[in-house]
């Protein structure tokens, strides 16, 4: 095997270990999502920044079939994986991660107050290919982004309008969290147990309030 041969063997053996480590996550893909956004990158080691840097890069791969459909970028991520890298065989700058995480994070606030978020590419084309004569297969639409980080906007518009209704920021402790159940509200039950108790103790204090007289404010505590 020449050192150019090994460089990529090592790159494509990383690379799979990423996508394993995303499809066996609890919730899969959207659960990796929801860690990633949660993850303080600067506070990475350079060892635990590659592992989440490959799965950035498998995310958007990954999540290909399911979230919108093909998508060709123009580049590849700004860090070559190898000499003379092709585009997938880079993976992003924590730079480049930490742009994502920030513009996803604001998204994903504004879908929680207004109910829509609008996502822009300037240098979108789309390309129509041809199922081929003959076959009973439809055509297949092509999106072409002129930078790579733009394609895990793509990703991510399309997993937002599947599982949005599912993705909960917990009134309690501030975790985004996939939520099991449309019911759910907060991310554990620790969470919504704390907040059950002090409801109690509320509503015994106001209780007593009433009992004494409205408008009578008891000391605090
Ligand atoms: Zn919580």
């Amino acid at each position: 095997m020449s050192a150019q041969e090994q460089a990529e063997h090592e790159f494509q053996v990383e690379y799979e270990k990423a996508m394993e480590r995303i499809q066996t996550m609890p919730d899969g893909a959207v659960g990796w999502m929801l860690r990633f956004l949660q993850t303080d990158l600067e506070a990475l080691t350079p060892t635990e920044w590659t592992l989440v840097a490959f799965e950035v890069a498998a995310f958007v791969d990954e999540t290909g079939e399911r979230y919108g459909g093909m998508v060709a970028p123009e580049s590849g991520w700004s860090v070559e994986g190898v000499p003379n890298a092709k585009n997938y065989q880079t993976i992003p700058s924590r730079k480049e991660a930490l742009d994502i995480q920030a513009t996803v994070l604001e998204h994903l606030e504004l879908y929680w107050h207004e109910g829509y978020t609008t996502f822009t590419f300037p240098q979108m084309t789309l390309v129509v290919v041809s199922p081929g004569e003959g076959s009973d297969e439809a055509g297949t639409v092509i999106v072409s982004a002129k930078r790579k980080a733009k394609e895990f906007e793509y990703r991510f518009v399309h997993l937002l309008a599947q599982t949005g209704d599912y993705i909960r920021r917990c009134p309690e402790c501030a975790t985004i969290f996939f939520a099991i159940r449309r019911d759910q509200l907060y991310c554990q039950p620790r969470c919504q147990n704390r907040v059950a108790a002090r409801k109690w103790r509320e509503s015994n204090k106001s209780g007593e309030r009433k009992e004494s007289h409205r408008g009578k404010k008891s000391g605090k505590g």
